[in-house]
């Protein structure tokens, strides 16, 4: 059966983009959780039902190191990605996780499919609405999402897998029909 699913699975490629890393922390909880670390941690969980599920997933980075934006955007590209998927968590103070999309086609239906996979009354909103009136996702030539999973807190394990779980098949279900 696990074969008949690799077969089937087209040759898409998605990426991953681990937000922050290195001398960039992103949001950090008074407890001293850095977002850069959960995020990263969420994404390596993430690959874990992407790779399940027949895909060739890769990375902007897989260690804390400091990645400019423009540079992942860059990375995507060179791996022939077909999916951008940034992974981040929202300030502590977050009550909700949330998905922002790209303004290329697909975008908005990867991001609103994602965001309904989550569940927690997720909210959805286009690049243009982020504090910074645009995401550096935008410059991807082909759907992008960011997705914050929720606030930046400590997270067990089980949390990360149950969100993996959650988004992973919707991500995968997503791709096989854009590059059908
Ligand atoms: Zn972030």
């Amino acid at each position: 059966m696990l074969l008949m699913v690799r077969r089937q699975a087209p040759s898409a490629y998605i990426v991953l983009d681990p937000g922050h890393g290195g001398q960039d922390p992103g949001a950090v909880a008074p407890d001293g959780t850095r977002e850069a670390d959960l995020n990263l941690a969420q994404a390596l969980t993430l690959k874990e039902y992407l790779v399940a599920l027949g895909y060739r997933v890769g990375f902007t980075r897989t260690s804390d190191v400091y990645v400019p934006l423009s540079e992942r955007i860059a990375m995507a590209r060179r791996m022939g990605a077909r999916l951008f998927v940034s992974v981040h968590h929202d300030t502590p103070t977050a009550s909700r996780p949330g998905v922002y999309y790209s303004p290329h086609p697909g975008s908005e239906e990867l991001a609103r499919t994602v965001a309904a996979a989550l569940g927690e009354g997720a909210w959805v909103r286009p690049s243009s609405a982020s504090r910074f009136g645009r995401l550096y996702i935008d410059d991807f030539p082909g759907p992008a999402i960011l997705v914050e999973f929720g606030p930046t807190r400590p997270t067990s394990r089980e949390e990360r897998i149950a969100r993996a779980q959650a988004v992973a098949s919707p991500i995968a279900e997503f791709t096989r029909r854009w590059t059908a």
